[in-house]
């Protein structure tokens, strides 16, 4: 038998009970953060390697958290993601970020592609597309200043509705981008069949291309490939100068990390954009 606590609960329940506890009560600080709009948006340049400019900028979302400070998404995205609440907040981030890309244009600085990622809740709404033109519309931002960044699982689940869904996105001029890429299990060939404009090499295969021989043959393998599917490959969490010279020689087309700039609030990007 299990030892039982003072309230009779066993170790066990009682661990249990504080995990589901914090959880609900994440849930709820999280239900209130969508009321009381507690996400902002931050910021992290795209630049292209050979002219050393800055293309594009993608959006990362963070909470504000009265308390506890700037929440990273990595610790609600999930929870937003089982609870249905990421559909509010990626609508949130959406129409922020396009927002910031057609104030910027309308001051006059060089324009950028805007990329927002796609949750796989997100992906799984019939009107996903009906709200993205929405988002568009109201914002005023042209369609091709959009690149939504979604990863390989989601085109794995249901591949005929994510081919419809693309193409709809394609039509409309809007740039799709595979985010991680490297990380899930399906192949370019298996890509091909998506109406997709970009690649993201996952960080994980950039952090030791200098030194790992194996991670530098598949960063290598992805750009070849990509350039020969005519896709446009993005390397992410460039953080040295090395791994930035490697992407130089293999003509990598952009870089994105920390070398050039962690993702910053609006103000600053707009800094880095003025100085491009
Ligand atoms: P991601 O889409 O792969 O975004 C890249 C993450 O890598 C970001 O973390 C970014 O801050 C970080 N990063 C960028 N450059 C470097 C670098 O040089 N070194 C290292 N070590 N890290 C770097 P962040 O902002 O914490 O976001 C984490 C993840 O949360 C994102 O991964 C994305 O999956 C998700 N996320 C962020 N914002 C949103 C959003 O608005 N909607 C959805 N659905 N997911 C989001
Ligand atoms: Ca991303
Ligand atoms: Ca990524
Ligand atoms: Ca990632």
């Amino acid at each position: 038998a299990r030892e039982k606590g003072q309230s009779g609960l066993s170790f066990h329940d009682a661990a249990k009970n504080a995990e589901v506890f914090q959880k609900l009560s994440l849930e709820a600080h999280l239900r209130r953060a969508v009321e009381l709009e507690q996400f902002e948006v931050f910021y992290q340049p795209k630049v292209n390697v050979a002219t050393d400019t800055i293309v594009g900028m993608e959006a990362l979302v963070r909470w504000r958290h009265p308390e506890m400070g700037l929440v990273s998404p990595l610790e609600f995205i999930p929870l937003a993601e089982e609870t249905g609440l990421i559909l509010p907040i990626g609508e949130t981030v959406l129409r922020q970020a396009c927002m910031v890309a057609k104030r910027w244009q309308d001051e006059g600085l060089p324009p950028i592609r805007m990329a927002v990622n796609l949750s796989s809740a997100q992906f799984e709404q019939p009107d996903l597309y009906e709200m993205v033109l929405q988002v568009l519309d109201e914002t005023g931002l042209a369609p091709e200043w959009l690149e939504l960044e979604l990863t390989e699982s989601m085109l794995m689940g249901d591949a005929e509705a994510a081919v419809v869904i693309l193409r709809r996105f394609k039509r409309a001029g809007i740039h799709i981008s595979i985010d991680d890429f490297g990380t899930g299990y399906s192949s370019l060939s298996y890509l091909r069949r998506f109406p997709i404009d970009s690649l993201k090499i996952d960080r994980s295969f950039i952090r030791d291309v200098n030194v790992n021989a194996d991670d530098a043959a598949i960063a290598t393998s992805i750009i070849l490939m990509g350039r020969s599917l005519k896709l446009r490959v993005v390397a992410e969490g460039v953080e040295t100068k090395n791994q930035l010279a490697f992407l130089k020689v293999m003509q990598c087309d952009e870089a994105q990390g920390y070398l050039y700039s962690r993702p910053v609030p609006a103000d600053e990007a707009r800094k880095l954009l003025d100085r491009n």
